[in-house]
Parts: C-alpha cells; sequence; structure tokens
C-alpha cells in the first residue's frame, strides 16, 4: 500500500508526506487554535513555561481568525519540522551519503539513508544538525517574539511566540537518547566509539525501549494518551533500527556468489502444472526458473495455488508463470538481493551473469546465512 505521497523534491531529495499527516494535521490545527496558554489552565498543570510564550491562539475572540492561524502555524510547523530534516540531510550529503527521500509523517519528519553512516562521528554530526536547526530557529523566533512584545500582544506575536516555543520542543524532543529520535543516534555513536558497532547499537536500542515502557507506564498512570503513542512509536522504531543495523552489518562485504544456491533446478515452459506440483513435494522447493534455451519465467508455489486441482491437468506452466524476471548479479552486495526481495516483495531472485542464469538466491538462503554469520560473530 502505498503511505506517502511526494510534494516535490530540494536538494535533490523527494520530500513525502506520509498519509498519517493528513489526519494529524486538522487535530494539530484544532489544537492550537483552541489551547489558551500560558494564562489557561493548560499551562498550570504543565511544566512547559518556562519561555513564557502563548501556546496557541484560544484567546482571540474571533473564531475565524482563531482557525486560520491555527491552520497556518502547523502549516508553517511542519516547514520547520522539514528544515529540520535538511539539516540532517545536508550534512550527509556533505559526506557523500545518500538521502533517498524526507518523509513528514505524525511525530515529524524522517529522512531515510540508503546506508548506515560509515563513521561514528559523521552520523553523530548528522543526528546533531537537525536539533541545531530547530533550536536556531526557535531561538530566532524567541527574540522576534521579545521585540514584538513591547508593541502588542496580537495575533502576529502569538504566531512568533508559538513558532519560538514549538520549534524549541522539537530540538528538545529529537534530543531523547531513544531511537529513533536523534539523541538515540547521538548515544549510538557515542557508544561506537568504545564498542562494536551492533553492541553500541544494542546498548542504545535497550535503552530507547526501556526509556519507552517507563514512558508507557508513566502515561498509563498518568492518563496522557499522547504519552502511550509516543512510547510505543519510539519502541517500534528501535526494535526497528536494531534489526536494520544488524542485518546490515552482518551481510557487510558477503556478496551475492557467496551465498547463492548454484545446482538451480529448471522447469520446461511445457511441463504440465500437475506434475510441476509432484516436483515441488518431492523437492521441497516452492519456486523454480522457466527455461526455454533462456530463462523465460519464473514460477512459485503462489502461482499455481490459484488453480483450481481439476485444471492442473491441463494447464502448462508458461500459463502460470511470472514473465518479469527479477534478477541480481553474482558480484552484487547481498544486501542489494535482499533490498530487491523486499521491494518487489517475491521470495526469489535469478543470478544472472553475461545473460545466463547461474544461480538462485530466495529468502531462505539469506535467512539462513544471517544465522550462520551472526554466530560466527559471536
Ligand atoms: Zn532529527
Amino acid at each position: 500500500m502505498k503511505t506517502s505521497i511526494q510534494l516535490g523534491k530540494i536538494i535533490g531529495i523527494p520530500v513525502r508526506l506520509h498519509i498519517s499527516f493528513l489526519l494529524i494535521l486538522p487535530l494539530f490545527a484544532y489544537a492550537f487554535a483552541t489551547i489558551n496558554a500560558p494564562s489557561g489552565e493548560w499551562m498550570q498543570s504543565h511544566t512547559f513555561g518556562l519561555m513564557n510564550t502563548p501556546l496557541g491562539f484560544g484567546s482571540v475572540e474571533d473564531l475565524l481568525i482563531r482557525y486560520t492561524s491555527g491552520t497556518l502555524v502547523t502549516l508553517t510547523l511542519f516547514s520547520c519540522v522539514l528544515l529540520h530534516e535538511l539539516g540532517h540531510s545536508y550534512v550527509a550529503k556533505k559526506y557523500g551519503i545518500v538521502i533517498k527521500s524526507i518523509t513528514l509523517i505524525i511525530f515529524g519528519g524522517i529522512a531515510s539513508m540508503e546506508e548506515i553512516p560509515p563513521d561514528p562521528k559523521i552520523e553523530s554530526k548528522m543526528a546533531i544538525a537537525g536539533p541545531s536547526v530547530s533550536l536556531t530557529i526557535g531561538l530566532s523566533f524567541y527574540f522576534i517574539y521579545r521585540l514584538l512584545e513591547f508593541v502588542a500582544l496580537d495575533v502576529m506575536s502569538i504566531f512568533v511566540g508559538m513558532l519560538a516555543f514549538y520549534n524549541v520542543l522539537l530540538c528538545g524532543f529529537n534530543l531523547l537518547p531513544a531511537f529513533p529520535m536523534d539523541g538515540g543516534r547521538l548515544l549510538r555513536s557515542w557508544l561506537a566509539k568504545r564498542m562494536s558497532y551492533i553492541d553500541a547499537t544494542h546498548k542504545a536500542a535497550w535503552v530507547g525501549k526501556t526509556f519507552a515502557l517507563m514512558m508507557g507506564i508513566f502515561g498509563l498512570f498518568y492518563g496522557g494518551f499522547w504519552f502511550i503513542l509516543i512510547a510505543f512509536f519510539i519502541y517500534i522504531g528501535a526494535s526497528e533500527e536494531e534489526k536494520a543495523t544488524e542485518v546490515t552489518v552482518t551481510l557487510r562485504g558477503v556478496k551475492v556468489r557467496d551465498i547463492m544456491t548454484t545446482d538451480v533446478q529448471a522447469v520446461k515452459p511445457d511441463m504440465l502444472v500437475s506434475e510441476l506440483v509432484d516436483l515441488m513435494f518431492k523437492e521441497k522447493h516452492m519456486g523454480y526458473p522457466v527455461v526455454d534455451d533462456n530463462v523465460i519465467g519464473i514460477v512459485t508455489f503462489h502461482d499455481i495455488r490459484q488453480i483450481p486441482p481439476e485444471k492442473r491437468d491441463t494447464m502448462r506452466v508458461e500459463d502460470v508463470m511470472a514473465h518479469d524476471i527479477i534478477s541480481v548479479g553474482p558480484d552484487e552486495d547481498a544486501i542489494t538481493a535482499l533490498k530487491l526481495l523486499s521491494k518487489h516483495d517475491i521470495g526469489r531472485l535469478i543470478v544472472m551473469e553475461d545473460g545466463i542464469m547461474v544461480g538462485i538466491v530466495s529468502r531462505t538462503d539469506l535467512v539462513r546465512s544471517l544465522e550462520l554469520l551472526g554466530q560466527m560473530r559471536l
């Protein structure tokens, strides 16, 4: 399912909008339009009052102005989130790290990297860039807010004051020492100077998960729906980061050639589907390349499962096989194969060298080598 839409490109990076954003936009606009703080009740029960800036347009009389301003400030804030992500991306680009895309989601943004940074020092510079951008924006608006305060406390100054506060909050929130927050990355790069990258990731992920659990428990007892939601988000993020790093680091340097199966049994296009079913049960392989001089397709258990048993004696492999062959070269990285498998949501890739099939690499091959390599490392 497509979960995000592309807005455009900035410094060559596609900027995407996650669908959760469309949901959260009216909620934020509503909240910003109605919060009446710092003079309101909301402020007294929260301790974010240090900057003493307004947090919403609740004090504005005119309903139309209130809601228009709420919407405008929401859009401006998300532009600030985008600037935060561009901060990360700019530093990444400087070190030659490819940023695939920036996605604006429910809690802010995500800049997805093509690979993990090769050096913890670079990772920490990248991680700190985003919060630095947010802090700079926040403090600049704070300065303007303090100047405006001498003039009058009108809609404009509320607007500026909110941008000041929420950008500083965004900086602070991102510095939480928990994946996928920037603070989690800073913690990992700090640890990675003292231990292996994998161990540093495990430790940082542990901190992130513990943090998320504590936050979730706090939310349960003190009734904070947002805390539970953010805790959940951090917990999932920490686990995913841990898994992804483990796979990437373990498969580093491993080529498709090292893990592919070379004695590939192929089937002919005119083979009956019923014969193929027998072969599958006998060989316990779930997919076969279809070869007629050249590889012309691939047929899997998934393709034949759809054929009713009474038709299996008349239909042939060429009628049910998939024609678009997704292949990989033997000297490509195993991680590339893994990415192709998940991108196309398939179980196996054909390994082609100079137009000839030299092997097959399946999900099972990858999982098996991950397990073996993982054990060797211990
Ligand atoms: Zn960030």
